[in-house]
Parts: C-alpha cells; sequence; structure tokens
C-alpha cells in the first residue's frame, strides 16, 4: 500500500468536501441540471471522483498507471477550472490543495514503478533451480553449435545461470549433488578429478615463471583444452565444492597491462634514485675493531684484514654486524632503499600502492566428495570401456526382477540377448557385509542377467566369503582403471 499516494487522496477527498460545504452555505443547494453552472459544477465533481477513485486504487494496490491517471486526471481538472472560473472550485487555497494533491500522486507513481521494476528483477532470480537448469542446458547446446559471434554473451549467461545455481546449491545439498553429477560427465572434470583419484596426486600447484596466468604442470598434457577452459574448470570445481582452493601466491600485476610475468622489484638509493644498489655485508675484524665490507678482507694472497694487515680466519676472527646498501651510481650508502615495481612489458615503475595484486591458487580434493567422485568417475570409466565392446549400458540401470519388483543397479549393459548387471559401492576402508546382501538381494532377483559386484576398495572377509558361497563375481581395488580392465575381462567370459 502506497501512503504517499493515498495522502494525495485524502487532501482530495477534503477538498471537495470543504469546496462542498462552501457551495451549499453560499447558495443553498438545489438540483437544477439545466443550469449551466450547476451542470458543470457536477462534471467536475464527478471527474474529481473518478480521478479519486483511481488514485485510492493506484495507491492499495501499488499500480502507477491508476496513480498517474488520477494525478493527471487532477490537474488537468483543476486547471480547466480555473480556466473558466466557475464557482464552485474557485478558491484559491483550493486550487493549491488540489494540485498537490495530483502531484503527490504522480510522483508516487514513480515509485511504484521502481518497485515493480525491482520485484520483477528479484523474480527473476526465484527461478526455480529445475527451470534454469532446463535454461543452462538449452545455452549449452547452442553454444555449442554457435559460431563465434554471440559466443561470448553466451558464454556469460552460462556462467551467470551457473553463479545461480551453485548458489542455490549451498542452500539445498540435493541440487549440488545434482550438479555435481553433472560436473563429472564432462569431459575435462573427469580429465583433472581423475587425478586425484586414479593416481597418488594430492594438490595442484601452479607454475608462475613464466607465464602471464598460471599454468598448472600437473595438468600440462591436457594442452587439448585453452588455458581458459582449464582455469574455468578448476573455478567450477571449486564452486561446485569437488575441489579445494588454497592461496599459493599473490602476483604483483602491472595497473597498465595487468601481466605479472615481466614485473621486476626494483630496490632503489634513496639519494639518486638508481636501482643500481649492491648489498655489502659488513664485517668486523674481532682482534683490531675494524668494519670492513665482506670483499674487502679478500685478497688475492689471502684473507687479509685492509686495516691492520694481518691474515685472518674467516670462521673465527670475522663477525658479521650487519648490512649496508651501496649505490652503484652515486656512493650513497643506506640501511633500507626504497622498493619500487618495473613492468618490462610497458616500460613504467609503479610502487607497490598502484599495483595489482593477483591471487593464485593451488587445488585439491575435496575429501568429503571423494567416495562420490570415485564412484561416478569409475562409473563413467567402466561404461566408456563397456560400450567400446558394443554394449548398451545404462548408468543407473534398471531391470525386473522373478518376483515383479523391478530394481534400480549402478550400471546395466546388453548386447543382443546377453544381459549384465553391475552393482558398485564404495567404503573409507572395506564394504561391510550389510552393503553386500542389499545388492545381493537385487541381483539374486534377476535370473535373466549376470551379475557383477565392484566393491571400492575392498571387502570384509565375511562379505568375501559371502559372495563366493553365493558364486556371485566381484571385483576389489581402488583403481578406477584396474576396475575397468577387469570388468571388460568378466564381460569377455560371455563373449
Ligand atoms: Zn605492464
Ligand atoms: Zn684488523
Ligand atoms: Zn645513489
Amino acid at each position: 500500500m502506497r501512503q504517499i499516494g493515498l495522502v494525495g487522496t485524502v487532501i482530495l477527498v477534503l477538498s471537495l468536501i470543504v469546496s462542498f460545504a462552501n457551495y451549499v452555505g453560499m447558495r443553498g443547494f438545489e438540483w437544477s441540471p439545466t443550469s449551466t453552472g450547476f451542470a458543470y459544477s457536477l462534471v467536475l465533481s464527478l471527474g474529481f471522483i473518478i480521478s479519486l477513485g483511481a488514485g485510492v486504487f493506484g495507491a492499495l494496490k501499488e499500480m502507477d498507471e491508476f496513480l498517474i491517471a488520477a494525478g493527471a486526471g487532477i490537474i488537468a481538472l483543476d486547471l480547466l477550472n480555473k480556466l473558466f472560473a466557475n464557482v464552485l472550485y474557485s478558491w484559491g487555497y483550493l486550487d493549491t490543495m488540489l494540485l498537490l494533491a495530483g502531484v503527490m500522486m504522480i510522483l508516487d507513481s514513480f515509485y511504484v514503478r521502481r518497485a515493480k521494476v525491482a520485484r520483477l528483477e528479484a523474480s527473476k532470480l526465484e527461478t526455480k533451480p529445475e527451470e534454469l537448469l532446463a535454461h543452462l542446458d538449452k545455452l549449452v547446446s547452442e553454444a555449442d553449435t554457435s559460431q563465434s559471434d554471440g559466443a561470448l554473451t553466451l558464454e556469460k549467461e552460462i556462467f551467470d545461470i551457473k553463479q545461480q545455481l551453485w548458489a542455490e546449491s549451498k542452500k539445498s545439498p540435493e541440487m549440488g549433488r545434482k550438479l555435481r553429477i553433472r560436473l563429472y560427465h564432462s569431459r575435462a572434470v573427469q580429465e583433472i578429478v581423475k587425478r586425484f583419484i586414479g593416481s597418488d596426486m594430492k594438490v595442484i600447484e601452479p607454475a608462475l615463471e613464466v607465464s602471464e596466468s598460471p599454468t598448472y604442470p600437473a595438468l600440462s598434457d591436457l594442452n587439448r583444452y585453452p588455458q581458459k577452459t582449464i582455469q574455468f574448470t578448476l573455478n567450477e570445481l571449486v564452486e561446485s565444492g569437488i575441489l579445494r582452493k588454497k592461496l599459493y601466491e599473490k602476483l604483483v600485476s602491472c595497473p597498465t597491462c595487468h601481466h605479472s610475468s615481466k614485473v621486476f622489484t626494483r630496490h632503489k638509493c634513496p639519494k639518486c634514485e638508481s636501482y643500481d644498489v649492491n648489498i655489502n655485508r659488513l664485517m668486523q675484524h674481532l682482534e683490531c675493531g675494524a668494519v670492513y665490507d665482506y670483499k674487502e678482507y679478500h685478497t688475492p694472497t689471502g684473507i687479509i684484514c685492509p686495516k691492520c694487515s694481518k691474515a685472518v680466519d674467516e670462521s673465527t676472527q670475522l663477525k658479521p654486524v650487519g648490512v649496508a646498501f651501496k649505490c652503484g651510481s652515486c656512493g650513497g650508502i643506506s640501511s633500507d632503499p626504497n622498493k619500487a615495481f618495473f613492468c618490462r612489458n610497458c616500460a613504467i615503475e609503479f610502487q607497490l600502492k598502484n599495483c595489482e595484486l593477483q591471487d593464485t591458487y593451488s587445488y585439491s580434493l575435496n575429501d568429503e566428495v571423494k567416495s562420490e567422485a570415485t564412484e561416478t568417475l569409475t562409473v563413467l570409466n567402466i561404461a566408456g570401456a563397456i560400450e567400446k565392446l558394443g554394449f548398451t549400458v545404462n548408468a543407473p540401470g534398471i531391470l525386473k526382477g522373478k518376483t515383479g519388483i523391478t530394481h534400480e543397479f549402478t550400471l546395466t549393459c546388453n548386447k543382443k540377448e546377453k544381459i549384465v548387471a553391475i552393482e558398485l559401492a564404495t567404503a573409507e576402508e572395506q564394504l561391510e557385509i550389510g552393503r553386500v546382501l542389499a545388492s545381493y538381494a537385487k541381483l539374486s532377483d534377476i535370473t535373466q542377467a549376470k551379475s557383477l559386484f565392484i566393491a571400492i576398495p575392498k571387502l570384509e572377509q565375511q562379505a568375501r566369503d559371502f559372495l563366493n558361497a553365493n558364486r556371485i563375481q566381484f571385483i576389489e581395488s581402488a583403481n578406477m582403471y584396474e576396475i575397468a580392465d577387469k570388468t571388460l575381462q568378466f564381460l569377455k567370459q560371455f563373449d
């Protein structure tokens, strides 16, 4: 409800009442539609009442169109009245009040319009995550097919939607999981996360020596992806909670070209500003008390004190007493040279306060999603390998058991009449019998399919015995490549 708009209508009502009271007080009320003065006053009154209605409606419902119409109506009627100087509304202060009422409504309409736009923006943000996901899919497929024109704006839009989705996933763990599973399907993501799971790699560290933006030696073989894609994927993996990032270094970058690789630190003489500053290590000869630069003790004939000319044993008779910085240009000595940075790219010198600090990070796998990542990537890896054998793969796969119940398996695959159901389970250290029993209940109900159980990293003895006793074939391994190999061997039995 808009209070300023309502105040406008209240002023209008009061003005109407006062003018009506005046009218009646002056000439008494008489219904005489034939009198032009009366008819004119009647039309004006009706106009004001209609404006009043529109103003009240606009203020209550917060509709700017009605507030504008009401305000403009009042002002127009008032001006009309002024021009024809009709008896009913001819008092100066009433005119002022009417104008005020009209202006208030119009001013309020601007506020209402702004609020409306803001609400619209907010409602855009509140789009359901599922709709956002669907929209994202559409944009991604558009981006895949589109040529370079418009690709940038698409990229930006995709990025914005992903940001919104990740923000959403902070509130809903289910959404977070859904987004991570989608990510695992991306080739670049698999390549990166596999390094933590399929090998002993613990951290991806940047290399800073030569490049403008950090590169990652551990990912250097992913050279079919542009560096930008790798960085974007790493960022996305961090947003999703699959990887954790840690500040590795803050790089001083040039304020003009924004690159850090060509920026050199300079130590400058406080007197003449030259950067030809040398470091002198001052040593005291303990026997005579003389203090000279370390280099001055070194002569072609040995280590000799320049003051007393005696031979000096460096390790016992020379004591470091401090450092001094000597300017190669003016010869001045200082204890604390000024610092500056120089960009070789732009040939400009700048101070620390003017530089840009560029953060670089190292990345490691988030322990909390380790088993999820292992499981998902292992399944994707197996699925890829099995497809090459000519099987059709479903992950997850649904099969109907002899009891009539449908069961969901980690993966099912088929080739002609052959059907295989694979159950895969992960545990921190070893899989317990309970988890195996849950899969066994499903596997034993499907007689039409061959079964395989995959345990990551291994089974407890009791579970192993149980599977052996019930003739369910199984694979135990922590290595995704070994698991894929053994799964292929298992399938080749039926080829
Ligand atoms: Zn520069
Ligand atoms: Zn000496
Ligand atoms: Zn100097």
